[in-house]
């Protein structure tokens, strides 16, 4: 494609796409931002500029861009297979080598695998499953689901429903009036003045166990909780909260289910989050990762148990009524299986978990002192850069101020992709696995500079 042609498409973009997640004035007075290549971690837009994309996309490309053996997976099956369904019984090998594998390196206790598109289906097939395991054992009005403030679980009907950000609300008749909203457990942000950690996490327990209190067990389907908030803040809970999170549902019968649709697949330094974090699931969402982003695909995970009562269902019912045109897809399904082939033969976990500690170190050698920076969270390949107005009093930036989206700005104008939370004046980073020493250096240096550029002017006394 010609420089002419490209110039012509960036400025039809807008007649013609509606971008999702997107201001649309923003894009009428800016224009797109093109992108039309990447390799490793570095993508390139139309102009030839690249960046070092420490975000992996949306938290996605765990292998890095541009893998030929991930291409070359894909090339192979749709040749041989380009589609069928999986309804009614229908099968193909890669679904069953994929599910295979996926069982070998998923959390303790889950036992069969579903698979759909992409994360908020994940999340939508937990949801129903949940539905039904229960109404399958006479529990019929088990039906609320608990979500947490700054959890992100997707932006379908149901899923921006648990999704507890207020902007994917407004001016939506949502959320449905199925979802319990609990607090965000986030120490920096939460925590009451002189309350320490060990009570942050009982006073958050404790309001969970008021809440199945007043609502009844009776009402109650699921708890959905990413094990590090990612969209909203890279927010990991106290020492502790899983474990009596867990007890407390184990007690009322309700359904822990684990959105590890960022946290899995290596981003935190292992397989998967919960247990890193002491979260035992009932069912588990994953996508993202599962691919590196190379093909639309997701996996929802459930126990045995929970298989075991929709099998009676199935018994009664004759079928299991839900799934999707593309469930199971076999280039799909051959890609996710050889992008976990590739991240089990580079070491890629562990090299999460090793320059995960090197970022983490780096980012706090340097930002800790800054006078706009009040804590760096995360766990391995995620981190995220709390951007304070005033530190002592943990005071948050007003939104208006736009910090986190100047800071970012400034960085990409230093070559360099990072993503703003704006709801949590949050910068979030999110590498490919791949990322070296090196780049993780250029990507600290690069933060540092645009936070002394745009902030410190913002605050100085006239
Ligand atoms: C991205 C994301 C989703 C939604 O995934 P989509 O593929 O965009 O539908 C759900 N949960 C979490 C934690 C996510 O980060």
């Amino acid at each position: 494609m010609d420089d002419s042609d490209l110039k012509k498409l960036i400025a039809e973009d807008a007649d013609v796409i509606l971008h999702p997640a997107s201001s649309i004035s923003a894009l009428l007075s800016n224009g797109p931002q093109m992108i039309c290549a990447a390799d490793g971690c570095m993508i390139e837009d139309a102009q030839g500029r690249r960046y070092l994309d420490a975000v992996g996309g949306l938290w996605c490309v765990n292998a890095g861009y541009g893998r030929a053996e991930l291409a070359q997976a894909m090339k192979e099956a749709a040749e041989k297979l380009s589609y069928y369904h999986t309804f009614s019984n229908a099968s193909n090998p890669w679904q069953v080598q994929l599910a295979e594998k996926l069982l070998s390196i998923a959390p303790a206790g889950l036992g069969k695998v579903f698979f759909g598109s992409g994360g908020s289906d994940a999340n939508d097939t937990l949801i129903k499953i949940a539905w039904h395991y229960h109404a399958l054992r006479g529990q019929h009005k088990k039906i609320k689901v608990i979500a947490r403030q700054q959890a992100y679980h997707g932006t379908s009907v149901s899923t921006a429903s648990l999704t507890g950000l207020g902007g994917f609300h407004k001016e939506f008749p949502l959320p449905l009036d199925f979802v319990l909203r609990v607090e965000c457990p986030h120490f920096y942000t939460r925590a009451l003045p002189g309350e320490d950690e060990a009570q942050f996490c009982e006073r958050l327990i404790d309001e969970i166990r008021q809440l199945i209190n007043t609502t009844g067990a009776e009402n109650i389907a699921a708890f959905f909780a990413e094990p590090i908030h990612a969209a909203g803040g890279i927010i990991e809970p106290p020492a502790g909260y899983y474990q009596k999170l867990k007890a407390l549902l184990a007690e009322h019968d309700i359904l822990l289910v684990a959105d590890e649709v960022v946290c899995g697949y290596g981003r935190l330094g292992s397989w998967f989050g919960s247990p890193l974090l002491g979260l035992e699931p009932d069912m588990m969402a994953t996508a993202k990762g599962l691919t590196s982003g190379y093909f639309p695909m997701s996996a929802a995970f459930i126990t045995n148990e929970v298989w075991q009562v929709l099998k009676q269902g199935s018994d009664k019912l004759g079928a299991f009524s839900h799934g999707y045109t593309y469930s199971g897809h076999p280039v799909g399904a051959a890609v996710a299986l050889a992008n976990i082939e590739l991240l089990e033969r580079e070491g890629l976990v562990d090299k999460a978990r090793e320059n995960g500690a090197y970022l983490h170190q780096r980012l706090h050698d340097v930002l800790d002192s800054n006078p706009y920076v009040g804590e760096i969270r995360g766990r391995g390949l995620l981190a995220g850069v709390q951007l304070v107005a005033d530190k002592a009093q943990r005071r948050l930036p007003d939104a208006g101020d736009k910090w986190p989206l100047k800071v970012s700005n400034a960085v990409r104008e230093l070559g360099v992709i990072v993503r703003p939370l704006p709801s949590v004046a949050t910068l979030a980073i999110s590498p490919p696995l791949t990322i070296s020493c090196e780049q993780i250096d250029t990507l600290v240096m690069a933060l540092q500079t645009a936070i002394n550029q745009q902030l410190a002017p913002l605050s100085e006394v006239p």
